[in-house]
């Protein structure tokens, strides 16, 4: 039997809500294309902190792109380690990026509060557990630099063993505490022995999709005379022009300037009439992978919490990487429940291939799931799943997101590459374009667009 997908952020979302759709030529100072986190809050910032006119186009309806489609983890990390982004940019442009991740909670918190928000923000302490040497030394050294720049967000904690500590380096001995494994384990939530260490990061959880709607309404409320949103109104073309853009889309729209924030470059035709080609200079650098999740109920009343479970792949290259949340979660009006959500398996889009929010879920995805569950999970025994989804994440090749102007023609502007995780980088980009909007001068940031194109930047 094929698996139909429904994920439990769309399961909330009012489903008798009206959507309008461009039914005449348009004009606005600022058009957004795309409403998921990054349109949304791209348009919070907007309407709140300039007097723009601002209209955003939704090809389907609110967030139900990856925003509908993720694991609802308020995660500050990056796609890659930090490491890496340090080798790459320096640990001054590194460390700036981290901080300003770390900005962005504090201001999903703010409008979480302004918008009057009723969908639950959670914060409280994650963890992610290593199973071999190698990764606890790369979290070491990531702690290590994070402290060189200033930033102090995780604790470590390794296993009291011998042979374990011995390969430890002693210049890491300040950054790490050693526990008995017991402790590792039941901070992990599993049985699994192999696990060496577990990182704690403080997390949240969040169904983005509902704080998306919520936000959508709160702000039509609020600016009705500056704010519209069209819905299933797919934008396929954006045509830069001397003295405006033009959107091509049912019927024509012109603005001031465009903001991309398609996850990746979805189906837009860019035409820079006043300069050099951006079709080839962008749309080549981002890829497709879709991700699987599924979700149960549980009656537990459990703390929440948000886990990544990293096996070794030096010692087996198939080896997977997981990750489990757990919510309050209302199901149906009055009835609550512990969510607990389960990710994992992923396959990369071909390319050109059009991915289908409606497909059904992969079989071998929903095993995978189910057998991490059953091996993994200190409980329960027989999981009564009620969701699975998967979602669609535009992959840039430096694994980071791309904030600001295009560099060929900077009335067009994106915050998209939605990656792995997205959730706080989609609302740094979104306070980072409201800034170039007002004309605030900037910081290199590692999101630049043009780092895209030459990214060494130390
Ligand atoms: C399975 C999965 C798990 C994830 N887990 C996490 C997590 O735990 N934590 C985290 O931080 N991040 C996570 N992410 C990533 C995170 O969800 C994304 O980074 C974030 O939601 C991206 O938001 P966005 O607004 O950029 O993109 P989207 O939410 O995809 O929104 C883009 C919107 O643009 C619209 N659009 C595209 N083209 C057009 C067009 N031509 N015209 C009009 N509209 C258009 C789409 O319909 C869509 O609604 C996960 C993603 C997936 C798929």
């Amino acid at each position: 039997m094929k698996r139909c997908t429904l994920s439990p952020w769309l399961h909330q979302l009012h489903h008798d809500r009206p959507a309008v759709q461009l039914a005449a030529s348009h004009d606005t100072d600022i058009a957004i294309i795309g409403a998921g986190i990054a349109g949304i809050s791209t348009a919070y910032f907007l309407l709140t902190q300039t007097r723009k006119k601002v209209t955003l186009f939704e090809a389907t309806r609110i967030a139900h792109g990856a925003t509908g489609h993720n694991a609802g983890q308020v995660a500050p990390y990056f796609e890659k380690p930090f490491s890496e982004i340090v080798e790459e940019y320096g640990i001054t442009l590194a460390g700036q990026a981290q901080k300003d991740v770390l900005r962005a909670r504090e201001l999903l918190k703010t409008i979480h509060r302004a918008a009057r928000i009723k969908t639950p923000l959670v914060i409280f302490p994650g963890y992610a557990g290593c199973s071999s040497i190698e990764q606890v030394l790369v979290h070491l050294h990531n702690k290590e630099l994070r402290k060189k720049a200033g930033i102090v967000m995780d604790k470590i904690y390794i296993s009291r063993d011998k042979n374990i500590l011995d390969r430890i380096p002693a210049k890491y001995k300040p950054l790490y505490k050693t526990v008995p494994k017991s402790r590792i384990l039941k901070l992990l939530n599993t049985r699994h022995h192999h696990y060496i260490a577990a990182l704690q990061t403080t997390k949240g959880t969040l169904n983005s999709a509902k704080f998306c709607e919520e936000t959508a309404l709160f702000l039509q409320k609020k600016y009705p005379s500056r704010f519209t949103i069209f819905e299933h109104t797919p934008i396929k073309k954006v045509q830069l022009e001397k003295n405006r853009a033009v959107l091509f889309a049912r019927h024509p729209i012109t603005c001031e300037r465009v903001i991309l924030c398609t996850n990746g470059f979805e189906h837009v035709k860019l035409v820079n009439k006043t300069g050099k080609n951006i079709d080839k200079a962008f749309h080549a650098n981002v890829y497709g992978i879709v991700s699987h999740m599924a979700g149960y109920l549980d009656r537990g009343h459990e703390k929440p919490n948000a886990i990544s479970y990293f096996d070794d792949k030096e010692a087996d290259p198939n080896a997977a990487y997981f990750y489990l949340t757990r919510r309050k979660y209302e199901y149906e009006k009055g009835k609550h429940y512990d969510l607990v959500c389960v990710g994992g398996p992923e396959y990369r889009l071909r390319e050109k291939a059009r991915y289908h929010r409606e497909k059904a879920f992969h079989p071998a995805a929903e095993r995978t799931i189910k057998n991490f569950l059953k091996s993994y999970a200190l409980k329960p025994d027989k999981p009564d799943y009620k969701f699975f989804w998967h979602g669609l994440m535009g992959y840039t090749k430096n694994r980071l997101r791309i904030v600001g102007e295009d560099p060929c023609n900077n009335r067009l502007l994106y915050n998209l590459g939605c990656n792995g995780v997205g959730i706080l980088t989609s609302i740094h980009g979104a306070k980072r374009v409201t800034d170039i909007i007002l004309g605030k001068k900037l910081e290199p940031s590692i999101f630049d667009p043009q780092n895209l194109a030459c990214p060494t930047k130390k």
